[in-house]
């Protein structure tokens, strides 16, 4: 795998191209809330169950689950938790602009395509796109509207790939789980690049865009 063989971004949104963890903290008290009407339960028991259930879950795939596998396995559906998430979650109470996210976004986007592949949903990923001050930076975006079906999903990386037009080689995945944002497109044969923090985010820009004169340090795949 080489830098030069890259020609795009494929970036998961939350906990990638911003970290909060009061926020974070709002969507699985929000998922809790959704499994509690489901369940006739109060939010405490419910995350109690989902806790049970991701692990149960985890162990018998041995991977790491996201919330829609959770609620799904506990009989709910993804549309609705959605639906929920859009009426309860407020990302503007949360989510700022940093301009250093938006000045590293405009630099990639002089020189790569851009996309955004996420769990969330659509109406979510536009409000917390405007709020991040990066509406408008990315070309594409895939969310979990698209098929209702969440990451890891094998068939939406293929599509992903074929409407932002890139090979898997042409086409980096940056996001911060690698269970569910990286493993699959790497075993595709897509470079992959794991991002945690803002540091990790912004380390990108050398990465990517080395400094005249100098050879690029990216080497093309990132560590569970
Ligand atoms: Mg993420």
């Amino acid at each position: 795998m080489t830098y030069a063989e890259i020609k795009g971004i494929v970036f998961d949104l939350d906990g990638t191209l911003y970290v909060c963890d009061r926020f974070a903290a709002e969507i699985q008290a929000a998922a809790y809330g959704y499994i509690a009407a489901l369940k006739q339960v109060s939010s405490a028991e419910a995350g109690l169950i989902m806790a049970a259930t991701r692990l149960r879950l985890t162990e018998e795939s041995g991977t790491v689950q996201t919330i829609s596998a959770v609620c799904t396995a506990l009989g709910g559906n993804v549309p609705d938790l959605h639906r929920f998430f859009e009426q309860t979650l407020q990302p503007e109470s949360y989510l700022v602009r940093d301009e250093r996210v938006v000045r590293l976004l405009v630099r990639l986007a002089e020189k790569f395509s851009l996309a955004i592949y996420t769990n969330n949903n659509r109406v979510l990923t536009t409000r917390i796109l405007k709020c991040l001050g990066l509406d408008g930076l990315v070309a594409d975006i895939f969310t979990i509207n698209d098929t209702w079906r969440g990451k890891p999903d094998e068939e939406m990386v293929h599509r992903v790939l074929g409407e932002i037009g890139l090979s898997p080689d042409e086409a980096l995945f940056v996001g911060d789980r690698y269970d569910v944002d990286l493993r699959l497109p790497e075993q595709l044969g897509c470079p992959v690049y794991l991002s945690q923090n803002l540091g990790q985010l912004l380390r990108l820009e050398e990465l990517l865009i080395p400094i005249p004169g100098q050879s690029p340090t990216f080497v093309g795949s990132s560590s569970a």
